[in-house]
């Protein structure tokens, strides 16, 4: 019998959002296959992990402080729950209210029916909707005639050059900007359609048209539901007790065999003789075989700045929009509008000063006692950073204002909190995957370094899940 106690690997995480605490886990399945032992540290500089995600309690309503749902058709976000254990605790949207409104004119109107992103599905939606005028309409139709981009030109192209090439303005200003920019709270001009939405660059060389596309993809799913093999999600899930049960299962799986130290910053990260020396921000300093930075890249950037400038220099080019909600809880009776839809979103053109408002106890059941609703209202962002100046006081009025303006709110809310996100949300410029590729590089000249989080491909809950097991992988291959 061989007594040799098996070798030590050490490995910090440092970060512990929903990517580095999808890491960590990962590195604790993984490490029950492995030959040597793992040692495991995740490092969080605040008093909780979680990082963006936050589920309360306030009074009789379930709030989510950050995200609140996420996609099943990136497949990490499910899987991890199934692995969790939770596949039964997860829910679907509620049917009756699946629809978006956006603002024309001060007042809330439906998006058309089938209206996918940046691509319409239906014609009858789109020519009935008073979004657009008779010229927008038809400008939008004639994406079936134009020519799709050469594909010998690979170069990268901004949401708005592409809408504005394949359907006009109209449909840009108002639907595009409001729907695509509000989830990454971006500028259109600047954000890579590659990086971001690539199925449509894709679909524009595999059909030649957008609208053919569409046609196309709805004859197949209508084919496939019809077949029952549907998402038995629908589009969006989310757990019954919030997202936050995710991240809380996620510690305490990991802390069966690893420890989670919160209220510790990390300094910077050396190379050493033999892997990695992490320095806490008290003076401390521990070592590791392997680390992941699990952190937004202007963080990881300041602690690789002695390792090396070059890839500190690729990770501050990274830009970030910050934001803030305004999660509020109303008795639905003090407001006129019927909030029969999952939310609204605020084009530009309008002038306003809120991106979108989320009816987040229509998304799911469970969120709002009965007669009540809870809004999330949105700020800031890439577009409107002079909001985030605003005091808590001054924001909460803001938003007072429009959502009376928009929605005939009134009377007062049941409690309305302010949540910000300052430098939260990466912004995914042109020439953001070249960015990336090399980050990508410069870290695999670094052994035992690895990267993980919502800064690289893809920003939403799947992603940075998918980011982080990936980079554990990395890790232990
Ligand atoms: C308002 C808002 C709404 C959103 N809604 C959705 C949604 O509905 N659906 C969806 O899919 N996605 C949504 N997202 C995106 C999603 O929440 C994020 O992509 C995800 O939470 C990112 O996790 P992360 O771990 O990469 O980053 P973070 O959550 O930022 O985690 C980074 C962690 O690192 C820690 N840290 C920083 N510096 C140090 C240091 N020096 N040492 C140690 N620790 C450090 C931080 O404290 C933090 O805990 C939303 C984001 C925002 C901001």
């Amino acid at each position: 019998m061989n007594d040799t106690p098996a070798p030590i690997f050490r490995v910090a995480v440092v970060g512990g959002g929903l990517s580095g605490l999808s890491a960590a886990h990962r590195l604790v399945e993984l490490s029950k296959t492995m030959e040597s032992r793992l040692d495991l540290t995740l490092f969080e500089a605040a008093s909780r992990t979680g990082g963006m995600i936050a589920t309360q309690q306030i009074g009789n309503y379930l709030v989510e402080l950050g995200a609140d749902s996420f996609i099943t058709n990136k497949p990490a976000g499910v899987a991890l729950c199934q692995r969790l254990g939770m596949e039964n605790e997860l829910i679907p949207t509620i049917d009756k209210w699946r629809k978006s409104l956006v603002l024309k004119d001060g007042k809330p109107v439906e998006v058309p029916e089938g209206f996918m992103l940046l691509s319409p599905a239906k014609v009858w939606p789109i020519l009935k909707s008073p979004i657009f005028s008779w010229g927008g309409k038809l400008r939008m139709g004639w994406e079936r005639f134009l020519p799709a981009r050469k594909s010998s030109d690979t170069s990268d192209e901004s949401l708005a050059s592409f809408v504005k090439r394949r359907f006009g303005q109209e449909l840009l200003e108002r639907l595009v900007q409001p729907l695509v920019g509000g989830i990454y709270t971006s500028d259109p001009e600047k954000l890579s359609l590659r990086a971001t939405l690539p199925r449509f660059l894709d679909q524009e060389q595999q059909y030649g048209s957008l609208i053919k596309a569409s046609r196309s993809q709805a004859k197949k799913q209508s084919k496939a539901e019809n077949s029952e093999s549907g998402a038995r999600y629908g589009l969006f899930t989310a757990p019954k007790n919030g997202i936050q049960s995710i991240l809380d299962r996620l510690r305490e799986k990991i802390e069966t065999s690893a420890t989670i130290r919160s209220d510790c910053p990390i300094k910077s990260v050396q190379q050493a003789e033999q892997g990695w020396s992490v320095i806490i921000g008290g003076g401390e300093t521990e070592q590791f075989d392997a680390v992941i930075l699990a952190l937004p890249t202007h963080r990881a950037a300041e602690l690789l700045a002695g390792v090396s400038p070059e890839l500190a220099g690729d990770l501050s080019s990274i830009e970030y929009a910050s934001s803030a909600i305004v999660v509020s809880g109303h008795n639905l009776s003090d407001i006129k509008h019927p909030l029969d839809a999952f939310g609204l979103v605020i084009p530009e053109i309008e002038k306003r000063n809120i991106i979108a408002v989320s009816f987040s106890s229509r998304k799911f059941p469970g969120r709002a006692p009965e007669g009540k609703v809870i809004l999330r209202t949105f700020v800031g962002g890439a577009m409107h950073p002079e909001m985030m100046e605003l005091a808590d006081d001054e924001m909460k009025e803001t938003v007072r204002k429009e959502l009376a303006a928009m929605l005939g709110v009134s009377g007062e809310p049941d409690f309305t909190e302010v949540v910000r996100y300052q430098n939260g949300m990466p912004q995914y410029h042109v020439g953001h995957l070249d960015r990336v590729a090399s980050i990508e590089s410069r870290v695999a000249d670094l052994p035992g370094l690895e990267l993980a989080g919502n800064a690289y491909r893809g920003v939403g809950i799947p992603d940075s899940i998918a980011s982080g097991e990936a980079a554990a992988e990395r890790v232990l291959n």
